[in-house]
């Protein structure tokens, strides 16, 4: 099932969806799970179908046209969860900014100046303005100190009547037991490797979904970490290839194996292991182009220019459907 392209958290949909069809759904809520499997994602979600004014009225499911779902839409075709945190006037988001160690305490309760006349507590006391729910998400709550914590321990505790408050951290432990003992504990479970897989075949992370599900197995069900050790990978081979091309002789024999290796992590299709070969030889490329501009001598001059040709040749042949493993060999052979 796939809940307004949630993908993984099932049970807890059914959950959410089961209180709101018995009318309660509002209150404090905690989300609890590692980074990366959807729980901001879910939030919003869960927030969308609550706030649309058009919706099946036994349903969670929003309407997408209404004035409320038009808030959410967002400019970026693949949006992340902050690009679609709207201007919506139902909905109230804040996070801990990159340069604080804690939630400031103004995004809470307000500034010095105005306290009680702004911030989240305050927004959220307010009289809907589009229909007649309102949905508030601390988000980082790992980052609420105990000065914000003892800001919001009453909103919490008795939130206005058709509203939702959600947390999000990353583990109970992480929360003060104020907090802890006034929300609803939700757990989210790491995505599963299937669902992980297809995620990040969608997001273009992964060329084939037996690489998205070996990564997936690697990166605890979690797709922030499988884009970072995809990243690291893809760094590494940068690394490793700009050192070979950087000498005036390539060890082709040890090259070709090291190529050969990614290639294989590719998987078995061979439209995605030719298309592997090619960001590889491209890497190269953009190497080849930037040593040219800064060659000292004639010679080396005329080596960059030779094994840029060569490059380019690969390319082709690989183009024109030839045997990878031979052009591995002869591409690195040709090179020195
Ligand atoms: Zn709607």
């Amino acid at each position: 099932m796939s809940w307004h392209e949630i993908q993984g958290h099932d049970a807890i949909f059914e959950r959410f969806r089961s209180a709101y069809l018995r009318g309660r759904l509002s209150g404090s809520f905690l989300f609890i799970g590692v980074s990366g499997i959807g729980k901001k994602r879910f939030a919003l979600a869960l927030a969308k179908g609550l706030l649309c004014k058009k919706k099946n009225s036994r349903e969670l499911d929003p309407c997408g046209v209404c004035e409320s779902c038009l808030q959410f839409k967002s400019n970026n075709p693949q949006p992340k969860p902050t690009d679609i945190i709207s201007t919506h006037p139902d909905l109230f988001y804040i996070s801990k900014p990159v340069d604080k160690s804690f939630i400031p305490l103004e995004f809470l309760i307000g500034s010095k100046e105005r306290r009680g006349e702004e911030g989240l507590c305050f927004d959220i006391s307010r009289t809907p303005y589009l229909g007649n729910f309102k949905v508030a998400i601390i988000d980082d709550a790992d980052y609420l100190n105990a000065e914000g914590a003892n800001a919001i321990l009453k909103t919490l505790e008795e939130p206005p009547t058709d509203s939702l408050l959600i947390l999000i951290g990353t583990s109970t432990a992480k929360q003060l037991p104020t907090i802890r003992s006034r929300c609803r504990i939700i757990r989210f479970s790491p995505l599963p490797p299937r669902t992980l897989a297809s995620i990040l075949m969608q997001n273009e992370i992964v060329e084939s979904f037996e690489q998205g599900l070996n990564l997936a197995k690697r990166s605890g069900g979690s797709y922030d970490q499988a884009k970072e050790l995809y990243d690291d990978a893809i760094d590494k081979i940068r690394t490793e290839l700009n050192k070979y091309m950087s000498s005036r002789y390539i060890d082709s024999v040890n090259l070709a194996a090291q190529l050969n290796n990614f290639i294989e992590e590719a998987g078995k299709e061979a439209p995605i292991r030719r298309r592997r070969f090619k960001l590889i030889l491209n890497i190269c490329i953009d190497h080849f182009r930037e040593n040219l501009k800064q060659a000292d001598s004639y010679e080396s001059m005329q080596i960059i220019s030779e094994r840029l040709n060569r490059t380019l040749d690969a390319i082709e042949q690989i183009d024109m459907n030839a045997n990878l493993p031979f052009i591995v060999e002869s591409w690195s052979n040709k090179l020195n």
